[in-house]
């Protein structure tokens, strides 16, 4: 498609997990024509090589940053849930809304902002200065039709103690209560569900929504949410070197919350063999119960297989004291990763997961199989697609303290390694794998999706 440039506001709300699939997706603009001028907080933004990022594989992407309020340590330095998002609904509009002045002061106007859902005040700001407002999710449509479900008052919430025995909506197989996302079955963290559910509020006014996902992995869900809304998924929004290879040199994420040690990771991974090494890692935000720790920990070692397990920093004194000592020749811990040169690793044999939607997606898009340990969130929900739904993968079963055991984790290793379901889910591994690439491929579901919303922006 031939250059355009419609100058568009990609507005990612401030987590790993949440700026790297909206980070792709402006890189697949830019390949198509838009320039797309990314919008992290200030704090992030800080984190990023911005000028590397600006010439990136000769893409035009900008990086022009909003504030959150706390512009030296975000979230960390607010202290508490209600005080971080307090001081991003007051701050944010505030500052993205001079931001795009400052844009359009520069001679560089914006046509659209393409915002995450967990900032929905961005399409206030994309009403008053009449620009398109464009909702981007980056969790599962069957999730987010959950919320929608709860925030229009269909689903009475939580739904923990006597109530309902399972929950249906539409598109979505039925779910036992607890196999919805946490907030929505125990109620928990209510200024963050309160926040989560605020998305819906204005969607009905929104002129696009994009989904991080691919059309075939929930067909029924965007189907019915087409019936509402102008739907596009245009995932997985992974680099293109994993999938189609059509944007060159597009090998990772390009940001990291944390310093990855990625030629450690591949060294080690090298004297390995084919499907022989457990990788486990839990993301970039859950922490984990020192009881849990030890349970992993030991049923790893147990396992008597080869792992890689990513501990972030803040969490490495949590585990067991002799750990490290005793499991020198099997195992290597590591503070960070890529995560996707891992998954794509011909060594690596079965991701054990706290089934974060892009691990998730990474781990569909890149045939891998999956042992579920979800901690809240959207994780159970998601754990339990890639088990019944997808097929790709079991979920551990916790113990009445919520903790997974060593026999547990152990036992679910084993079964996807070795064990009966091991041919079938490494079949659907690589069937999805497959789907994901058509996908993005040219002419595939996504691609088609990215041109029709490219020339929509283009004609308005
Ligand atoms: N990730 C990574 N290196 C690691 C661990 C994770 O690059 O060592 C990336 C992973 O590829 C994924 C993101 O961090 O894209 C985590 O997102 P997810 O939705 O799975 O979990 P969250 O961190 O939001 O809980």
């Amino acid at each position: 498609m031939e250059a355009q440039k419609a100058h568009v506001l990609v507005v990612p709300y401030p987590s790993q997990g949440r700026m790297n699939p909206m980070f792709q997706f402006s890189k697949w603009l830019a390949s198509k024509g838009i320039k797309p001028t990314l919008a992290p907080t200030l704090c992030f933004s800080k984190l990023m090589d911005t000028t590397a990022i600006s010439t990136h594989y000769g893409l035009p992407i900008k990086v022009r940053p909003f504030s959150d309020g706390y512009d030296d340590g975000g979230f960390i330095q607010a202290g508490s849930i209600p005080a971080y998002l307090d001081s991003l609904k007051v701050n944010g509009p505030k500052t993205l809304a001079q931001l795009i002045e400052k844009l359009t002061e520069e001679g560089d106007p914006v046509k659209a902002i393409i915002y995450d859902g967990f900032l929905p005040w961005a399409l206030d700001v994309a009403k008053k200065f009449g620009l398109l407002g464009v909702l981007f999710f980056p969790e599962s449509c069957s999730v987010n039709s959950i919320y929608y479900h709860v925030q229009r008052g269909l689903i009475k919430v939580p739904l923990m103690g006597p109530g309902p025995s399972t929950v249906s909506v539409p598109g979505v197989p039925e779910l036992q209560p607890w196999e919805t996302p946490s907030f929505v079955y125990n109620g928990s963290y209510p200024e963050w569900f309160a926040w989560v559910l605020r998305q819906f509020s204005d969607i009905d006014q929104v002129d696009w929504v994009l989904c991080s996902i691919f059309y075939e992995m929930e067909k029924e869900v965007v189907d019915w949410m087409s019936t509402m809304w102008k739907v596009g998924t245009v995932g997985p929004t992974i680099p293109s070197y994993y999938l189609d290879k059509r944007l060159e040199d597009d090998k990772d994420y390009t940001f990291n919350r944390f310093k990855p040690t990625t030629s450690v990771t591949k060294n080690w991974l090298d004297t390995n063999p084919k499907n022989s090494v457990i990788y486990m890692s839990f993301g970039s935000l859950a922490k984990l119960s020192e009881p849990q720790f030890e349970e992993l920990a030991w049923g790893l070692r147990n396992t008597h297989k080869n792992f890689l397990w990513v501990v972030r920093e803040s969490e490495q004194a949590k585990l067991p004291k002799q750990f490290i000592e005793e499991t020198s020749g099997q195992g290597l811990v590591v503070g960070w990763t890529s995560q996707l040169e891992v998954l794509s690793h011909e060594a690596t044999g079965c991701f054990v997961t706290h089934c974060g939607f892009n691990s998730v997606l990474e781990a569909l898009s890149l045939g891998v199989p999956i042992v579920g340990v979800p901690q809240w969130f959207d994780q159970g929900t998601n754990a339990k697609f890639a088990e019944d739904v997808w097929r790709v993968g079991i979920r551990a079963k916790v113990d009445d303290k919520g903790i997974v055991g060593r026999e547990s984790l152990e036992e679910c290793i084993r079964e996807v390694m070795e064990g009966e379901k091991r041919e079938e889910l490494r079949k659907n591994a690589d069937k999805w794998k497959r789907l994901a690439n058509e996908a993005m491929d040219e002419g595939g579901s996504s691609d088609k999706n990215i041109d029709e919303f490219v020339s929509f922006l283009v004609g308005c």
